[in-house]
């Protein structure tokens, strides 16, 4: 592909479950369409990681419209193997005593309440690495081109801001930007270079990252994507409220038939209380532990924790620690081996976090369109949002073959779309909810978050400015070993290129950050990237991310940006 000629109708960045529903569907509406998928992720489905329970209801209409007698592929029977026969919500009280009130969420269901959206019963317990792959395979079989190892760092938008330049644009930075000063719209994505070195100078192998027009754009990056955010930025989208983010570590746990056979192929279990917050004691941080059976005697263990945690020296990875010493969930795990690992961030903050058009309202704009978690997409009351992912791609792709000759409509009848659909629906009920228990914690958060859709929307801080000097006063005894969670992740980057990760200013680090919170980066990232060096604190071990992207959110002078690396670098997850 050369430059000029790189050129597409469609251009979906991100191949997850909203980026390649998109494509499945877009092929099924307008087969004679081009369709290209790029995903940074060496493979399929290698850099996708969620709990999963899956609604199967948007996924079946999509399937229905595209694949015909798809439920007898020997695929969709592995993907959807598990179906939810028993859901338990337990309160864990300190190390040992385990309450199922999941009764609780039943009355709240016969009450109408939102919180009563918490059941799982009937949704399927997936893989979404493997749900991930299965969709690329059928959007190739049906024409499209996926293509993965493909990282872009920026997206093309027009007319150039002129505040920066200072000049009209010359044609040679018209040719670069790929401006069209006419019709304020984005052309284009770069991709990354390859071929520098850590100092970033040209190597022999160099190839400057091509760039690949196309008449529309989705931008489908899941949480906190590169592009997406430059996006928002550069064409001045809004949110009504910060985006607040969770942070998920998660564990396959391979087991004995006995435990395996005990816990259950078809149960979930969601867990709040211990070890985030106690009626007591605190430490009142949001968040809660999940287990689910991952299939061949495999459990999976996670921890989410939301992102404005206040505690310097906290560690999502401690927080899963004492989750799995907790007598309930050690009996199903005790003497298992980890056999994979993850780590991933969720936006949490709902309906009032989603990006949109100032004037228009639009989730996106022009021809671009933001999908699945990068608009937010994710009913935190469900802990669900791939649903909304695969919704919001089908949503996009109707948008987009209904004004194949108006592109600069598309974005304004993909948000009308998603405003008729079960995403509107979803972010309606579960709006104000995050900002609920962000403004008054768990403790009184929770109970008040049952009338947090009548309430008025509060003001909500970004994660980062919630840190404090206090302690995590459940700090395990035996340290996290993050070499061998990053081994697990199967994580790897070239080691000769240049760090993809940034510290804005090292003062701040050294004069302010050490001394006040003792360098939380060290403490918090799960891979273990940042270190001392020299007195120091440097992204020291870049090759060993996992493009959790934590660090960008929870820096507590939001001093790191994260950007991407050369394409097909990062984790491998292959049961995530
Ligand atoms: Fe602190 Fe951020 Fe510097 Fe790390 S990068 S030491 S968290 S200011
Ligand atoms: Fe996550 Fe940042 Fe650590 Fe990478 S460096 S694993 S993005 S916290």
């Amino acid at each position: 592909m050369t430059k000029d000629y790189n050129k597409v109708s469609v251009l979906i960045v991100g191949a997850g479950p909203a980026g390649l529903a998109s494509a499945i569907q877009l092929k099924v509406l307008k087969p004679e369409i081009d369709v290209c998928v790029i995903d940074k992720a060496p493979g399929l489905g290698n850099h996708n990681l969620s709990g999963a329970v899956l609604e199967v209801q948007a996924l079946n209409r999509l399937l229905d419209s595209a694949v015909p007698d798809w439920q007898d592929s020997e695929a969709a029977r592995d993907v959807l193997a598990r179906k939810v026969h028993e859901d338990n919500v337990m309160f864990f009280l300190g190390k040992k005593l385990a309450f199922n009130i999941f009764f609780i969420i039943k009355l709240a269901k016969i009450f109408r309440l939102s919180v009563g959206q918490m059941i799982h019963k009937g949704d399927y317990i997936v893989s979404i690495s493997k749900l991930t792959k299965w969709l690329g395979r059928l959007a190739k079989e049906l024409g499209a081109e996926v293509l993965t190892g493909f990282a872009a760092e920026d997206i093309i938008l027009a007319p150039l801001d002129r505040s920066n330049v200072g000049h009209k644009a010359s044609d040679s930075e018209k040719y670069l930007t790929g401006l069209d000063e006419s019709t304020d719209k984005a052309t284009g994505v770069k991709l990354v270079d390859q071929g520098l070195d850590k100092e970033g100078d040209k190597q022999p192998n160099f190839v400057e990252g091509e760039i690949i027009n196309a008449d529309f754009i989705l931008l489908a990056e899941g949480c906190d994507g590169l592009l997406t955010e430059k996006f928002i930025e550069k064409a001045k989208l809004q949110r009504q409220s910060p985006q607040l983010y969770s942070v998920g570590v998660k564990e396959i746990i391979k087991v004995s038939s006995e435990q395996y056979k005990k816990f259950g192929d078809t149960r979930v279990v969601h867990a709040m209380g211990y070890p985030l917050w106690t009626p007591v004691i605190g430490p009142g941080m949001f968040g809660g532990g999940i287990m689910y059976p991952a299939g061949d005697e495999h459990i999976a263990v996670g921890m989410i924790v939301g992102a404005d945690w206040k505690y310097c020296d906290f560690n999502p990875q401690d927080a899963l620690t004492n989750f799995k010493n907790h007598r309930f969930v050690k009996k199903f795990i005790e003497g298992g081996e980890v056999v994979e690992t993850g780590a991933k961030m969720i936006p949490e903050g709902g309906y009032y976090a989603v990006p949109r058009d100032a004037e228009t309202g639009s989730i996106g704009k022009g021809s671009v369109m933001i999908l699945g978690d990068s608009a937010g997409f994710v009913n935190m009351l469900k802990i669900k949002g791939l649903h909304s992912a695969i919704d919001s791609g089908i949503q996009a792709a109707k948008a987009i073959a209904e004004n194949l000759n108006n592109p600069e409509a598309a974005a304004s009848r993909y948000t009308e779309l998603i405003g008729q659909s079960n995403v509107a629906g979803e972010m309606a009920s579960a709006k104000n909810f995050r900002q609920t228990v962000a403004k008054f914690g768990p403790l009184q958060g929770m109970p008040l978050s049952v009338l947090a859709s009548l309430l008025p929307k509060f003001k909500t801080e970004y994660d980062y400015e919630a840190m404090t000097i206090a302690p995590y006063r459940l700090k395990p005894n035996q340290e996290y070993d993050k070499d061998t969670f990053t081994a697990m992740a199967a994580t790897e980057h070239r080691e000769e290129q240049p760090s993809h990760l940034t510290i804005l200013d090292s003062d701040i680090c050294r004069t302010r950050c050490t001394p006040q919170f003792g360098s939380p980066c060290i403490t918090f990232c799960p891979a273990g990237v940042y270190e001392t060096v020299h007195d120091e604190v440097k992204p020291a071990n870049p090759s060993n991310c996992l493009h959790c992207k934590t660090c960008q959110r929870k820096c507590p002078f939001d001093n790191i940006r994260w950007t991407v690396p050369e394409g097909g670098g990062g984790p491998r997850y292959k049961q995530m």
